[in-house]
C-alpha cells in the first residue's frame, strides 16, 4: 500500500508498486511482483543493459550544474529542470568511448518513473530502458517494441507523440515524460561530453573508476550520484523504499543498507511465517509460562495492545484465526460457515495478551491464541528504519514500506516535494490511477489501510481482509482510511482501527486518546459505492 512523489497507496500503492521492469540482466535478486518479474540493478548494471558490450571499468562522471549549465538546458528542452546534476557513465571500449548512458527521471502522471538512455559518441540514441516505474498503468512505455521508436534519434529531431512515435492508450502521460526524458539525455551528453562547451570549465566533473564486482542483493535505486538516492527490497512480504536526501550517494547506499539490516532483523523477531521468529515461539509457550521478550516485541506488541484498549476491540492483535479462516492468510478466501466462525471468534481476544512491562514478559490466556502483528509491525519497522538512518547521519528521506510511510528532513526540490514538505498522493480507493488528497509530509508519518489490496468478491459482495473482531465479518463502513500521526507504528495502528470503527467512532478515538493525530475516511454506503470522505484532525493537506 503506498507511494511518494505521486501515490501513497498512493504511495500506498505508489510507493509499494515500484516496479521494475527492466529485468533480463544480471544477477542482482528477482521478486515476483503481480506476475511480472521485478529485478534490482544497480547503476553499473543498468547501464550494461543499455550498453552490453563495454569493456571494464566504465568511467562514471557527475557534473554538477553551473547556472551557464542549467540555463543551456533549460533553453536547449525549452523546460525548467529540478535535477542538480547529472551523472553521465561510459562504457569503454579498446579504451574508446563507445555510448554514454544517463539514468533520468520523468514524472509520467502522478509519480517519478527512472529509466536510462544510452548516446552513442555521434549523439544518437542506442537504447532506451526503464528501470522503475511506478504508476499502476502505463507500464507498455518500458517495452522494447516501443523504445525501439526511440533508438536513433538525436538532438535536434523532433520526437512527437503520434508523428515520430506511436502512443500507447491510456499512457500518454507516461509517453509524453519518456520522450522528454530522452531529449534531456541527449543534451546531458550534448552538453557535457560531445561538444563540452568552455563554460562549464569552472564545474570540473567529479570522477571515479568502478570496477567492483556487483554485489548479488545490494539492490537499484535510482538516481545518479547525487540528489536523492532511492532504493527497495522486499520485506516482510511486501517491498521497502527507502529515499535519503542530503548525503553523498556512496553514505545514503550505506544508511540505507543498515536500514534494511534492522528491518530485517524486526522481520526475524516478528514474522508469523518463520517458525523460529522469536514472536513464533514466545507464543508457543506464552500459554504456559510469562516468556521474557527483545525490547521491541514487547514495545510493539504494547502498543497494540493499547490499541486495542483505546478502539475497545477494534484493534486487535489476536485476530489471527479469524484472519485465516477467511483465507487472507494460508488457504484461499471464502466466506466461512457460522460454527467455523463462531469457533474461531471464540480463540480471539486482546485481553488474552498479558503484558508486564517490570519483567517485560508476555502471557496468553486460554487456548489456541494467536498474535499476528500485520497491522503494526510495518509501521514499526518504519521507525526504527528511520532512526538507523538519522544515525548514519542523513538528514532528510523517506521510508515507504508498503503504504506506512514516514519523512524526516526538507524535501528535495522536484517531484518527491511539494510547498512545505514530502509530497504524498493518497490513491483513490476505487481508481487506482486517481489520487484523492495530496498531503505534504514534514516529519509525519502516514499510512493507510484498505479494502482494495487484498480482498475477494462473492454473490457481488467485496470481503476485505480487514476484520471487525466483534463480528468476525469483514469490516465494512469505510473502503480506505488514512491516518496521519507523529510516528509510523501509531498510523499504522490507527488506520486499521479506524478503518474498523468508522468516522464517527473514530473520530471519538481521535479526539480522546490520539489529538495529534489526523484521518481521512472513505466511507462506504449500504451498497458498497462511496458515500463521502470524512476528514478527521490536523490533516497536511496540499493545496492541489
Ligand atoms: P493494515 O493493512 O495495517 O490495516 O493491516 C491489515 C492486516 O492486519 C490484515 O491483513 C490482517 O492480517 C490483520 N488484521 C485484520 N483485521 C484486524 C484487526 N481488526 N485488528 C488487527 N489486525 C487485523
Ligand atoms: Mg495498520
Amino acid at each position: 500500500m503506498g507511494g511518494i512523489g505521486a501515490s501513497l497507496r498512493t504511495i500506498l500503492r505508489a510507493c509499494a508498486a515500484v516496479l521494475l521492469v527492466a529485468a533480463s540482466a544480471g544477477p542482482a535478486w528477482a521478486e515476483q511482483t503481480d506476475g511480472e518479474t521485478t529485478v534490482y540493478l544497480r547503476p553499473e548494471e543498468a547501464v550494461r543493459l543499455v550498453l552490453p558490450d563495454c569493456d571494464d571499468p566504465l568511467s562514471v562522471r557527475t557534473h554538477a550544474l553551473t547556472d551557464a549549465d542549467r540555463a543551456a538546458l533549460e533553453e536547449k528542452l525549452g523546460r525548467k529542470l529540478g535535477e542538480s546534476s547529472f551523472t553521465v557513465h561510459t562504457g569503454l571500449r579498446k579504451g574508446k568511448a563507445y555510448g554514454h548512458a544517463v539514468i533520468v527521471s520523468e514524472v509520467g502522471k502522478f509519480k517519478p518513473f527512472d529509466f536510462i538512455v544510452a548516446v552513442s559518441p555521434e549523439g544518437k540514441v542506442l537504447d532506451v530502458a526503464v528501470l522503475v516505474y511506478r504508476e499502476s498503468r502505463g507500464g507498455e512505455i518500458a517495452r522494447k517494441r516501443f523504445n525501439r521508436q526511440l533508438v536513433g534519434k538525436s538532438l535536434d529531431d523532433p520526437i512527437r507523440i503520434n508523428r515520430d512515435i506511436l502512443n500507447i492508450t491510456g499512457a500518454t502521460m507516461s509517453v509524453r515524460a519518456i520522450c522528454a526524458g530522452v531529449k534531456k539525455a541527449l543534451a546531458v551528453v550534448d552538453r557535457f561530453v560531445l561538444h563540452a562547451a568552455k563554460d562549464t570549465a569552472g564545474a570540473a566533473p567529479s570522477e571515479e573508476k568502478r570496477s567492483r564486482p556487483l554485489v548479488p542483493g545490494r539492490v537499484l535505486a535510482t538516481p545518479p550520484t547525487r540528489g536523492p538516492v532511492t532504493r527497495g527490497r522486499p520485506a516482510m512480504g511486501t517491498l521497502l523504499t527507502i529515499t535519503v536526501d542530503g548525503l553523498p550517494a556512496a553514505r545514503a547506499e550505506e544508511g540505507i543498507d543498515r536500514a534494511f539490516a534492522e528491518v530485517e532483523r524486526l522481520e526475524a523477531a516478528m514474522s508469523l511465517w518463520r517458525s523460529d521468529s522469536e514472536l513464533v515461539r514466545a507464543v508457543a509457550r506464552a500459554g504456559r509460562e510469562a516468556v521474557p521478550l527483545s525490547p521491541d516485541l514487547f514495545e510493539v506488541l504494547a502498543l497494540a495492545r493499547a490499541t486495542a484498549e483505546r478502539s475497545a476491540g477494534a484493534f486487535d492483535p489476536t485476530v489471527g484465526p479469524l484472519v485465516r479462516l477467511w483465507g487472507f492468510i494460508g488457504e484461499g478466501t471464502r466466506v466461512p460457515a457460522a460454527e467455523a466462525l463462531a469457533e474461531a471468534r471464540a480463540r480471539v481476544g486482546w485481553r488474552r495478551l498479558q503484558l508486564d512491562p517490570g519483567t517485560r514478559t508476555l502471557r496468553l490466556d486460554g487456548e489456541g491464541c494467536e498474535v499476528d502483528l500485520g497491522a503494526i509491525g510495518k509501521g514499526y519497522a518504519v521507525d526504527r528504519a528511520v532512526e538507523v538512518l538519522r544515525a548514519a547521519g542523513a538528514p532528510a528521506g523517506v521510508v515507504n514500506f508498503s503504504g506506512n510511510l514516514r519523512s524526516f528532513g526538507p524535501a528535495p526540490p522536484g517531484p518527491l516535494a511539494v510547498a512545505g514538505g514530502w509530497r504524498v498522493d493518497v490513491q483513490h480507493p476505487r481508481e487506482p490511477e486517481a489520487a484523492l488528497v495530496t498531503l505534504r509530509l514534514d516529519g509525519h508519518a502516514v499510512s493507510t489501510s484498505g479494502d482494495y489490496e487484498k480482498y475477494f468478491v462473492q454473490d457481488g459482495v467485496r470481503y476485505g481482509h480487514i476484520l471487525d473482531p466483534r463480528t468476525g465479518h469483514p469490516a465494512r463502513e469505510a473502503a480506505a482510511v488514512t491516518v496521519v500521526a507523529p510516528t509510523a507504528a501509531l498510523a499504522d495502528a490507527l488506520s486499521t482501527a479506524l478503518f474498523v470503527l468508522g468516522p464517527e467512532r473514530g473520530r471519538e478515538l481521535l479526539e480522546r486518546h490520539h489529538p495529534e493525530a489526523a484521518a481521512l475516511f472513505v466511507v462506504l454506503d449500504a451498497d458498497g459505492g462511496i458515500a463521502r470522505v470524512v476528514r478527521v484532525g490536523p490533516l497536511p493537506e496540499a493545496a492541489r
